[in-house]
């Protein structure tokens, strides 16, 4: 029986780890991946059931609970309720008795368990503690329930008492696994935030600018390029000194933010040059918003670090366009930004466009 078991919890470990690649699976289609997941966890609980030991005629003890603890872990509340449901529709499929109730009572206490410890717990916090207390009290509540099932015999106690052994710590070394996939998934994901993140200003940094470029390409039909670029700048970083610059292009890049849309991009391509894609605006439409920029900037009370206050300028250069390569548009844009420039600057100038003076 201890072999079946150690047997049982190999299957248990393997299905679970490939169900936890595919919970750290990034993608946009979340609902998708939690039916899935939610699926998938009631198969393998349902397997698992199947290969259960049968200790005496009455008790059957398998690990089917296993699967629940790592849906807990990750705190998933659908795919907890639909593999919970699956096992218990399957559990009954034998029959309803005595043992079958008992396991559909135990099933849900886990599950109630596992929900209020969401409440409880953050995933970023005391992963260890989190997970040694989610295996303590399903395992508990599955021995337990093993225990009145067996009619508290010496068998059952036996029963429970080797379940409870082999699965703790099998579920522990599962949560374990899982602790270290998900810091590592959690890391990466913000070595690549900040890969492709301007750290003084927080938008994003030429890098992903230019990734980004590439999928709004194929995304949209229409799209806008606006380069923009401080004037004076250096007389500023002369005159105030280069931390009072910095605190500029900070409250600079704030105002970009606030005057654009969220799917807009906003980038620092260059110490004081900022770049933002617009897709889907008409020509008429993104010099609008190019003209509420500058304007917003122009009127904007610039605060330094010893509170002193003063006034900027920017230039902007847009190409608009249908069909052309986007990196062709930039070099339009900078041509229109160079006109601006020359022209006397704190102006819009659009490609094929007429010119807009403040
Ligand atoms: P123009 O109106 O022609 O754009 O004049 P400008 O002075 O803004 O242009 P220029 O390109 O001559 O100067 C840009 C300045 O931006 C020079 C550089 O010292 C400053 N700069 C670049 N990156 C940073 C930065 O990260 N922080 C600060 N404080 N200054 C920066
Ligand atoms: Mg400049
Ligand atoms: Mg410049």
């Amino acid at each position: 029986m201890f072999i079946s078991l150690i047997a049982n919890s190999c299957i248990s470990f393997t299905g679970i780890y490939f169900i936890s690649k595919i919970m750290n699976y990034d993608t946009k289609h979340e609902g998708v991946k939690n039916m899935l997941i939610g699926l998938l966890s009631g198969c393998l609980g349902i397997f698992l059931i199947t290969q259960g030991v049968v200790v005496e005629e009455v008790i059957k003890i398998d690990f089917r609970f296993l699967v629940l603890i790592l849906l807990g872990f990750y705190r998933l509340v659908s795919p907890l309720i639909i593999a919970a449901t699956i096992i218990a529709a399957y559990r009954f499929s034998y029959g309803i008795d005595f043992q079958s109730i008992m396991a559909c009572i135990c099933l849900v206490l886990i599950v109630i368990g596992i929900l209020i410890s969401y409440k409880m717990v953050s995933l970023e916090k005391q992963l260890f503690r989190f997970s040694l207390t989610l295996n303590l009290f399903t395992c508990s509540i599955v021995g337990l329930s093993i225990y009145t099932s067996g009619t508290f015999s010496e068998n059952a106690a036996s029963a429970a008492l080797l379940v409870v052994m082999i699965s703790f710590p099998v579920g522990l070394l599962i949560t374990v696994l899982n602790i270290d996939l998900y810091l590592i998934n959690h890391r990466v994901k913000e070595y690549k935030i900040s890969a492709e993140t301007d750290h003084l200003t927080g938008l994003a940094n030429r890098r992903a600018w230019e990734m980004q470029m590439k999928k709004i390409r194929e995304r949209y039909d229409i799209c806008n390029v606006l380069i923009l670029d401080i004037d004076h700048f250096k007389q500023i970083n002369d005159q105030y000194g280069h931390a009072n610059g910095d605190e500029i292009l900070k409250q600079f890049s704030e105002l970009l933010h606030r005057e654009t849309r969220d799917h807009d991009i906003k980038a620092r391509i260059g110490g004081e040059e900022f770049g933002i894609l617009i897709p889907m605006l008409s020509q008429s439409e993104v010099i609008g918003v190019a003209e509420r920029i500058r304007n917003c900037i122009s009127k904007h009370a610039f605060k330094l670090l010893d509170q002193q206050v003063i006034h900027i300028s920017v230039s902007i250069g847009i190409a608009n366009g249908k069909s052309t390569q986007l990196h062709e548009m930039v070099h339009l844009a900078d041509d229109c930004l160079y006109h601006a420039k020359n022209q006397g600057r704190n102006r819009t100038h659009i490609h094929g466009g007429v010119e807009y003076v403040q």
